[in-house]
């Protein structure tokens, strides 16, 4: 390997991710509200608020939006509505292996055997026509796609697939909030929708999640699992969890909703910015970012892992921290290394060459510049 400048360790470190929520002063007329209330969960007035405005900005109708504790909780309370707990006949769950722990984690504690999938080297999805010929299918009760990096899942190829085989469809659409917003048609309908709102996510309320879905009879199913069985009395009448959203977390929700226009103009902006740099610096056709998927996640494609390493060097060199957002795989995470899998050669050779770079709503021009140059070492190695 080439020499290389170590004079730049003076700079202070570049954090992949720094999130930035609603300050303190903006919370507070929604804590003075809780203050009033003296109501803090149980699908209180802010729970209630944030489900109804966060319906109108995705343009879909009262009530299709079920507010949770997490994006996990979100994924769980929807797997249990839409498909149950696993039944013994059926209680494979095909998964993608490209995707982030939480999807395998919510699909087991729902009883199912994560059976991992490979992923469309394009889309970097599921393939529904792909796995329609699976021959494991007769095994599965349940299958969950994932929206990779926030992009969306469309609904029609999956209601498709549901309609020809009988098998439940639950989205893991974690981040996928803005691509979504963006096109909710295309992209919302009566297959749950299962969104994250952690602070990594473009909107973030620290922890928290929601489902969306247009079948009210699965909407109100979500809200029974997602609060201990109980719907209308306090007799548990299905598998549950307690995932529902606090009335504190819902005031953050609000807060950053009133704020989003701006947060998400920022993102966006940032990500302009990316793609002017490596642009000039002829490396933006290696960039993925919004509005392909999410603008939290700005994306540099490695070529290969030997490039992928070398690129990772330099940016360490320069204290730039990156991440491999979804490792190398679910199948590579100590835990999971036994399921069950069919050939994952995409996800094998996708995972350690998407690096995940520096995001934050307020990163400098200075900043990304930084990370532009850390990256720009790669063509003088190819040069050379
Ligand atoms: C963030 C994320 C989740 C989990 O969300 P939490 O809110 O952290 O529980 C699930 N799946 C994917 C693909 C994610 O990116």
């Amino acid at each position: 390997m080439s020499a290389r400048k170590v004079s730049a360790t003076k700079h202070p470190p570049i954090p992949v991710l720094r999130p930035l929520l609603p300050a303190a002063e903006r919370l507070l007329p929604y804590l003075r509200a809780i203050d009033a209330s003296r109501v803090y969960s149980n699908h209180g007035p802010l729970v209630t608020e944030l489900a109804r405005r966060l319906a109108a900005v995705l343009k879909q109708p009262e009530g299709s939006i079920v507010c949770a504790a997490s994006g996990t909780a979100a994924l769980t309370g929807a797997i249990l509505a839409a498909a149950g707990r696993a039944k013994p006949s059926s209680a494979l769950c095909i998964v993608p292996a490209f995707t982030f722990v939480a999807t395998a984690s919510a699909v087991e504690q729902c009883g199912y055997h994560p059976y991992l999938a490979d992923v469309d080297s394009d889309s970097w999805m599921l393939d529904p026509r792909q796995l329609a010929a699976d021959p494991k299918l007769d095994q599965v009760g349940l299958v969950v796609p994932v929206a990779p990096f926030g992009r969306a899942v469309p609904q029609e190829p999956w209601r498709a697939f549901r309609r020809a085989t009988g098998i439940p469809v639950v989205i893991d659409g974690a981040a996928s909030f803005e691509v979504i917003e963006a096109r909710p048609g295309r992209f919302l309908g009566d297959i749950p929708v299962a969104l994250s709102f952690h602070a990594t996510k473009s909107f973030a309320t620290g922890e928290g999640g929601a489902v969306v879905t247009t079948d009210c009879d699965v909407a109100s199913r979500i809200m029974q699992a997602l609060n201990f069985g109980f719907l209308s009395s306090r007799d548990s009448e299905v598998p549950s969890i307690n995932g529902k959203m606090s009335e504190f977390h819902a005031a953050v929700g609000l807060a950053e909703l009133d704020h989003w226009p701006a947060k998400r103009a920022a993102l966006h902006a940032v990500i302009a910015c990316y793609r002017r740099l490596l642009d000039a610096a002829g490396l933006v056709h290696r960039f993925v970012g919004w509005p392909d998927i999410a603008s939290c996640y700005p994306l540099f494609r490695c070529l290969d892992p030997a490039e992928a390493s070398r690129v990772q060097q330099s940016l360490d060199n320069d204290r730039v921290d990156f991440r491999l957002w979804y490792g190398s795989g679910v199948h590579r995470q100590s835990y999971f290394r036994e399921l069950a899998h069919g050939d994952l050669a995409v996800t094998d050779r996708l995972g350690p060459c998407l690096l995940g770079l520096p995001s934050a709503p307020d990163l400098s021009e200075g900043a990304v510049a930084r990370v532009v140059a850390a990256l720009a070492t790669v063509k003088a190695d190819v040069a050379a």
